[in-house]
């Protein structure tokens, strides 16, 4: 593991046992914020209505298995932030969810929306599994064991703190990051990146655990998974020491109320930005937006999040066929030699 410059080591990104956002940010997403937002606001306002589930298609996922061609670049959007990659031949899974809730009870808390894209036991053979922060969205205990269980030989790579959570249950190639270090997997170079965001399993627990993105390059595929963010000045930074991203995978959803999710959560409008930011001038690379449509987590409706984003993107002025609108389930593939034309 090496340890590049940047503002965020783990002495500048840590305090008093717990980590924190290097930039300034909003001073709103504090306790009494949501306590501000789930006993005030959402008693007394009225919430946009949102469609029926049956809006969202679930598509026959045409991920390869067991493993890819070494060209390819296939992306398979499970729900959520869940991701099934394959570099080549190799099968990377992001934020891996496949219970009922988002909540560490299956009884109550955020239920999905739309059952996952790709069944748990259709699965190839995962190699890597990454895992950004904590929240019980990107998180879920039942999943971490069951994926264990079934790949024992899967390598997990996790934020600071994290590291103990996995292994207790059952995951053996563990290891953890701080922002900007790297760590090789065979002819894999993962990295850990900034995110703007933060941790919490309990009401005791806050921030005690690194929140992170992660950038991925083997044999001339790069991709990009953004984790949990909201809109912050790194991107560029990110763009530059790691791209240009061929795949660049970003939250556009669980961004109403402003006041309150805008420093953890970016909206379709900052994810834009944030691709362009990433991109530094460059006019290839494709945008899959994620982490919206599964679990109905915040204040916008369910079917905003992909307009929004479709009418940003257009409004920047980018190249229609570049966004990567998933269904649940749906699979899309690059071929390293021709990314200026998916099949
Ligand atoms: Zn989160
Ligand atoms: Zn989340």
């Amino acid at each position: 593991m090496t340890e590049r410059s940047g503002l965020s080591g783990r002495q500048a990104n840590r305090r008093g046992g717990r980590f924190r956002n290097p930039w300034p940010i909003a001073s709103s997403h504090r306790f009494g914020g949501f306590l501000r937002w789930v006993l005030f606001e959402r008693l007394t306002q009225k919430l946009p209505a949102d469609p029926d589930p049956s809006v969202f298609q679930v598509a026959e996922p045409a991920f390869r298995s067991p493993r890819a061609a070494a060209a390819e670049l296939t992306v398979t959007w499970v729900g959520h932030a869940t991701v099934l990659l394959q570099l080549g031949e190799l099968n990377v899974l992001t934020d891996p969810h496949w219970s009922k809730r988002a909540s560490p009870l299956q009884s109550a808390g955020p239920a999905r929306w739309v059952k996952p894209g790709v069944a748990f036991d259709d699965l190839p053979p995962i190699d890597l599994v990454l895992i950004s922060h904590n929240h019980y969205d990107h998180l879920d205990d039942r999943t971490v064991r069951r994926l264990a269980a079934a790949f024992p030989d899967a390598a997990w790579r996790v934020p600071l703190g994290l590291a103990a959570f996995v292994r207790r249950r059952g995951a053996r190639d563990v290891e953890a990051l701080d922002w900007w270090h790297e760590t090789r997997l065979r002819d894999t170079v993962v990295t850990c990146t900034p995110a703007q965001h933060f941790s919490a399993r309990s009401p005791f627990d806050r921030n005690r655990t690194l929140w992170c993105g992660w950038a991925l390059a083997r044999q001339g595929h790069r991709v990009f998974f953004a984790g949990d963010t909201g809109y912050h000045p790194e991107f560029a930074a990110i763009g530059e020491r790691l791209g240009p991203f061929d795949l660049t995978l970003f939250p556009v959803g669980a961004y109403e109320p402003r006041w309150f999710m805008g420093p953890v959560h970016m909206n379709p409008e900052e994810a834009v930005r944030a691709f362009q930011d990433s991109r530094a001038g460059c006019d290839e690379g494709v945008m899959v937006p994620i982490h919206w449509g599964t679990f109905k987590l915040t204040d916008e409706p369910m079917d905003e999040p992909p307009r929004r984003t479709i009418a940003a993107w257009t409004a920047a002025g980018l190249p229609r066929d570049r966004l990567w609108l998933l269904e649940h389930g749906e699979s899309r593939r690059l071929a390293a030699d021709s990314a200026s034309n998916p099949e």
